[in-house]
């Protein structure tokens, strides 16, 4: 998306004196932008309210890089630890954890268990900093995008739940497309097209997130009518698990 289209849409939140998360990724590592630490300063001097937060794969983080991201107003910061391919379903180790921390020169606060995830928290200044080591084989199918072999407990199962997240999460692509859910991973795919709610380089994003189709969509996934156009959503076997966000 170009630099005036996120001005204008961090304008377009301000007007609406957003105060929720806020998040720099979508299927990326924001920490590999050389633009983050000014997007971040932009994004806090516009939403005064918001919660800033950082999700990341840690490569690029360092404890320098951390002061900048708090410097720069961020609230938060998530690493995800991942597995290397062999040892994908393997239990958690939290030892990986402390080393991150160690490695950022922060003292573990707490600690944390989840479905998908064990996480150890720590604190700099006003930013929070999680570190998760993920239970991989529980992550969601991506809607259908990830192969089921991976997954401790692949469904093909035809969905019969209701979905709310649409409600109450926003994702937006590098190229600007507004999607129906984060679970999508590219709408410019031709199985995914229909997920496409429009484009904020052409609608402002109040525009498409109230817009009749948004929420005549949402309507039908509150009653988990899918139908054909939204075929991913039939075998998607995302669900809120507790910890989640
Ligand atoms: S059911 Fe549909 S809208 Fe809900 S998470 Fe899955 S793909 Fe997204």
């Amino acid at each position: 998306m170009t630099r005036a289209v996120w001005l204008r849409t961090l304008a377009e939140l301000a007007a609406l004196d957003y105060s929720g998360w806020f998040a720099f990724h979508n299927y990326n590592e924001p920490l590999a932008d050389p633009r983050i630490l000014s997007l971040v300063r932009e994004a806090r001097r516009a939403l005064a309210r918001a919660k800033l937060t950082i999700y990341t794969n840690g490569d690029y983080l360092t404890a320098r890089l951390l002061d900048d991201l708090c410097d720069a107003g961020i609230s938060e910061v998530k690493v995800t630890l991942y597995p290397t391919a062999d040892c994908v379903a393997d239990e958690p180790m939290l030892s990986r954890a402390v080393s991150f921390l160690d490695h950022l020169g922060l003292t573990v606060a707490s600690h944390a268990e989840h479905y998908r995830r064990t996480e150890l928290h720590a604190h700099t200044g006003h930013c929070l900093v999680r570190v998760a080591v993920p239970r991989v084989t529980r992550f969601s199918s991506r809607a259908g995008y990830l192969p089921l072999g991976l997954l401790a407990h692949p469904t093909r199962a035809l969905r019969k739940e209701p979905c709310l997240l649409p409600c109450s999460s926003a994702a937006i692509d590098w190229k600007g497309n507004l999607k129906l859910c984060c679970q999508i991973y590219d709408v410019t795919l031709d199985q995914y097209k229909p997920y496409n709610m429009g484009n904020i380089e052409s609608r402002s994003l109040p525009d498409l997130w109230f817009s009749d189709r948004f929420e005549q969509l949402r309507a039908r996934l509150a009653l988990a009518r899918f139908g054909a156009d939204l075929a991913a959503c039939r075998w998607c076997d995302f669900r809120v698990a507790p910890g989640d966000r």
